[in-house]
């Protein structure tokens, strides 16, 4: 699943490639049509052609495309979703859930093999984004992580992953960013010492530029808008590690389900 890394890799993309171009025409594949979450489908097609894209920014894992008539299209990729730009008489792609035609003869085709992505065409985009917490790489303080963390007794790693607490952060990156600083996945939030925060708030950022200098991480579906894989699932220490020497100390990696997710460190190096 996209996470920051992966969606900020995709924003920069459409900076240089989308930012000032025009929308021509808007086509939804049968089928598809839940992906549009608001307006109706047939509103979303009429509603953007004539629009340029003035930016394209971020906040956790939603991509928001700034529109000359003053909306919103935000995207949100879920478990497979990509976006890919490529020229009009480019080979069709697998999965093609969405085309957004451009006035220079590209496109970007939204495909998502789950069909669980969302897009919204809103002319205030905090009634979708408005409960995201501070974002993990944009927004992220060690005072941040006291006030998420502060008398809560949820595991670090759920906190951590929760949206409303910290925009960004999924299973892989949550878990890279404990194991860097030592912290078990399980240890209850409010346990963290202020300097267990610390360590762990620059854990966190190291670990999200990482990812994004080999432009995410590729572990099943997850494309740039070029369509090219990210290059970070190489330099993992132990997510999808299960059984694998910890690269610290050699004690195989554990999996455990935590709050329903599986969850990978090392029962040595982490406490
Ligand atoms: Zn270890």
């Amino acid at each position: 699943m996209p996470e920051l890394p992966e969606v900020e890799t995709i924003r920069r993309d459409l900076l240089s490639r989308a930012v000032g171009r025009t929308f021509s025409h808007i086509r939804v594949l049968p089928g598809a049509e839940r992906i549009v979450q608001w307006p109706s489908p047939a509103e979303f097609c009429r509603g953007l052609p004539g629009r340029r894209i003035e930016d394209v920014s971020r906040r956790g894992k939603y991509l928001l495309l700034q529109l000359s008539d003053g909306r919103c299209l935000i995207i949100h990729l879920r478990m497979t979703g990509a976006i890919l730009h490529r020229d009009k008489g480019a080979p069709e792609d697998s999965y093609l859930r969405i085309c957004l035609s451009l006035d220079d003869s590209s496109e970007l085709r939204y495909t998502d093999l789950r069909k669980m992505g969302s897009m919204w065409l809103v002319e205030e985009p905090e009634s979708i984004v408005g409960k995201l917490g501070p974002d993990a790489l944009e927004g992220l303080t060690w005072q941040t992580l006291r006030s998420l963390t502060d008398g809560r007794s949820a595991p670090i790693k759920a906190v951590l992953m929760d949206q409303q607490a910290l925009a960004g952060l999924g299973n892989i990156y949550s878990e890279e960013a404990l194991f860097r600083v030592g912290i078990d996945p399980r240890r209850p939030a409010k346990s963290l010492a202020g300097d267990d925060l610390k360590r762990l708030g620059k854990a966190i950022r190291e670990v999200l530029l990482e990812a994004m200098g080999h432009r995410g991480s590729s572990f099943r579906d997850y494309l740039d808008a070029e369509g090219r894989e990210g290059q970070h699932q190489w330099h993992v220490k132990v997510y999808r590690r299960t059984g694998e020497p910890c690269y610290n100390c050699g004690t195989p990696i554990e999996r455990i389900k935590l709050s329903g997710r599986s969850t990978h460190f090392c029962p040595r190096c982490q406490r």
